[in-house]
């Protein structure tokens, strides 16, 4: 297994709490991964930056960024040398630090003019994996719902690959995610509805705009349990046995394109205004995210309102009684209405996650083609 190797190349035994110089080891090869990714960026923007993110990147903030992850990776590489006996981390994290420094650094100049076509967003994969690492570590560090499941637990790593594999063709992904959209809109567009939502305020769109969508993933994610063949794609998503950020990321593509598919279609055709379309992009990723987080406070009060991390947790969980619940996403008394409401009114958390009585490979590879081809 990938991460078996990778624990045993950087000596995982060690102890790992704060001042042993197992965090600043892991931030310098972080930061070193990075650094030299966004060099190579750099180089070849054509091929490996998104064309629809890349005429929205601050250059000069952009540059100032990679100079700091370069510096970041080089100083907390030495600080780690320096504390920790095993010294794998620290090492790589400088050595790639300074394979990003003789490629050119954070100046390499832009010299070609871009056009679209085909490319691969490892820009966008870099710089998302930076943003909920940074929000979403700290955050699973001090208010964890389980402390003693670490930041690189178990299937990490399959988890890690599930981003990548959504991140480098996101091109490609976002075109099949849209197609339904775009197909409906040239039959079913009412120009005289979208104006009217289009002009209403931007507070009022964002709302309707959250709810029409949290209604749509609804129906897409309940559909996508009860339909025999579509819940092999989507036992992808419960086949993780530890919640946390990056286990959110862990869908079969073809779930991810039916559910997000079934949600921008009334998104789309009701002809919200660019702002609020974005916005709400923002607000999924960072809320769906948060609710797969290891994060243990809860409000009894917000938790009737808005989706906290308990009520997605039951989602995955094991236990009978949860099976088949909790399909909203932001709103739980959608689930209310439609009768597929679960929390146990002693607000406890779920014993474990996973799939009960189905056992799925732990290899990316096995998971994406099995849903093909059944058992
Ligand atoms: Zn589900
Ligand atoms: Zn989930």
């Amino acid at each position: 297994m990938l991460e078996e190797k990778v624990n045993r190349a950087f000596g995982d035994e060690a102890p790992k709490h704060f001042g042993t110089g197992w965090w600043s080891g892991v931030l310098s090869a972080f930061f070193g991964v990075l650094s030299l990714g966004a060099v190579l960026c750099l180089h070849y923007p054509q091929l490996l930056t998104a064309p629809e993110i890349r005429p929205h990147y601050p250059m000069r903030v952009m540059r100032i960024l990679i100079q700091g992850l370069i510096v970041g990776a080089i100083v907390f590489g030495v600080l780690s040398s320096f504390l920790r006996k095993k010294k794998v981390l620290g090492l790589t994290g400088m050595l790639l630090a300074f394979a990003a420094i003789l490629l050119g650094g954070a100046s390499v100049p832009i010299n070609q003019t871009l056009h679209d076509g085909p490319a691969i967003g490892l820009d966008w994969f870099l710089l998302d994996l930076l943003m909920m690492a940074l929000i979403y570590v700290p955050v699973e560090r001090v208010w964890p719902q389980y402390p003693d499941q670490g930041t690189f637990r178990p299937e990490w790593t399959l988890d890690v690959a599930y981003f990548l594999s959504t991140h480098l063709p996101v091109q490609i992904l976002s075109l099949m995610i849209l197609l339904p959209a775009t197909a409906a809109s040239r039959h079913l567009a009412n120009p005289a509805l979208q104006h009217f939502v289009g002009g209403l305020p931007w507070p009022v769109q964002f709302a309707f705009a959250v709810l029409i969508a949290d209604l749509a993933e609804y129906a897409a994610h309940r559909l996508v349990h009860t339909v025999p063949f579509l819940w092999r794609f989507h036992a992808v998503h419960h086949s993780a046995k530890s919640l946390d950020w990056i286990a959110g990321s862990r869908a079969h593509f073809v779930d991810d394109v039916i559910i997000r598919g079934t949600v921008l279609l009334p998104i789309v055709l009701l002809g919200f205004s660019q702002s609020v379309v974005a916005g709400y992009l923002v607000f999924v990723t960072l809320h769906a995210t948060w609710t797969h987080c290891n994060f243990g406070p809860t409000s009894k009060w917000l938790e009737s309102f808005l989706v906290l991390p308990r009520h997605h947790h039951w989602h995955h969980a094991i236990e009978k009684e949860a099976i088949d619940k909790n399909y909203a996403i932001h709103f739980p008394w959608i689930d209310r209405i439609f009768g597929t409401y679960y929390s146990p009114p002693d607000g406890r958390w779920p014993q474990s996650y996973g799939l009960a009585g189905e056992e799925l490979s732990t290899s990316f590879i096995g998971q994406t083609i099995r849903p093909f081809v059944g058992k």
